[in-house]
Order: structure tokens, then C-alpha cells, then sequence
């Protein structure tokens, strides 16, 4: 079981409304992270489902590998 409390609140840095995505890192909500139209070290694509366009969720440090989450 994968969840997070995080996922579904992130903020498109290019129209800036808020969306979900169905990944995540099974650690994402344990390393700090940052929104940003650059990728990044430890980088999860997201693309807006308003605007289009993908930006990225970065990790400075592994969040570890990136699953499904349970809904
Ligand atoms: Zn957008």
C-alpha cells in the first residue's frame, strides 16, 4: 500500500492551479522536495492535466523508487 499526503495538492509551476499525479517515490513525502519547470537531481515529470504542459517535482536526496499509488 502506497499512499501520500502530498501527491494530490502539487502546483503546476506553469499556470499554477493544483493537480494530482497516480506516482510517487514510496520515500516522496519523507525527503524534502520542491516544485520547478527544471529537472533536477531526483526528478518526477508531472504534466498539468490543465494547462498541458510537464514540469517537475524534484528530491535533492533518493525518495526512492517511483510506484503507483493506492487510491
Ligand atoms: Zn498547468
Amino acid at each position: 500500500m502506497h499512499y501520500s499526503q502530498f501527491a494530490d495538492q502539487l502546483r503546476c509551476q506553469h499556470c499554477y492551479k493544483t493537480h494530482a499525479t497516480r506516482r510517487w517515490p514510496v520515500n516522496g513525502d519523507q525527503v524534502p522536495f520542491y516544485f520547478q519547470k527544471e529537472t533536477g537531481r531526483f526528478p518526477l515529470t508531472v504534466q498539468c492535466p490543465h494547462c498541458g504542459k510537464e514540469w517537475y517535482v524534484v528530491w535533492d536526496q533518493n525518495p526512492g523508487v517511483v510506484m503507483e499509488l493506492t487510491i
